[in-house]
């Protein structure tokens, strides 16, 4: 991939990672307001609460990727399969920047 190109991966990166530290901070302002009431597990909003912290760990799973590309885009390493080395399809890494492993390597990891 040319430099420019990963320049500008970098770019998105950064600005993903603070939308998703936004929607964490969000998030975690509205769990703890539902904390601060008396929700127990027969209210309904106990499904809600569980939903927040499944949104909360989801996002900090992709803050995680997001890191994860940042490093590697500072090693030079940007684009490249963390576990094959074989260069990631750019137009997956179009839709998923933060994106370290290739389909075929992140099928296996989820098996
Ligand atoms: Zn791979």
């Amino acid at each position: 991939m040319a430099r420019g190109g990963t320049k500008l991966q970098v770019e998105q990166l950064k600005a993903e990672r603070e939308r998703v530290l936004l929607d964490v901070g969000r998030l975690r302002e509205a769990y703890k307001f539902e904390v601060d009431g008396n929700v127990d597990e027969g209210d309904p909003n106990f499904a809600e609460r569980e939903k927040v912290m499944a949104l909360v760990r989801g996002l900090g799973r992709k803050l995680e990727s997001i890191d994860n590309a940042l490093r590697q885009a500072q090693d030079g390493m940007y684009g490249i399969c963390e576990c094959c080395r074989e260069p990631i399809d750019p137009a997956r890494l179009e839709v998923l920047p933060e994106a370290t492993l290739c389909v075929k390597c992140k099928t296996i990891v989820e098996q």
